[in-house]
């Protein structure tokens, strides 16, 4: 999930990346600004266990992928 942080629109986002490394935060285009706004990562789907993964969880995801490299 994302949300515009213009509109506060949220809407569903499928990655298939990592999202954790843009900081939380991503442009993208909104149809309701009808503009490139800035918008905040609420979190992913994981498409593996069908559970939502909010962003704090994410970043966690993140170091324990930084302590295995
Ligand atoms: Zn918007």
């Amino acid at each position: 999930m994302i949300k515009c942080t213009r509109c506060n629109t949220e809407k569903e986002f499928n990655v298939a990346f990592d999202l954790s490394r843009f900081n939380g935060k991503l442009y993208l285009y909104c149809t309701k600004c009808k503009s490139n706004t800035e918008h905040e990562i609420l979190g992913v789907y994981d498409p593996l266990t069908n559970r939502f993964i909010d962003k704090r969880e994410l970043a966690n995801l993140k170091f324990k992928s930084i302590e295995m490299d």
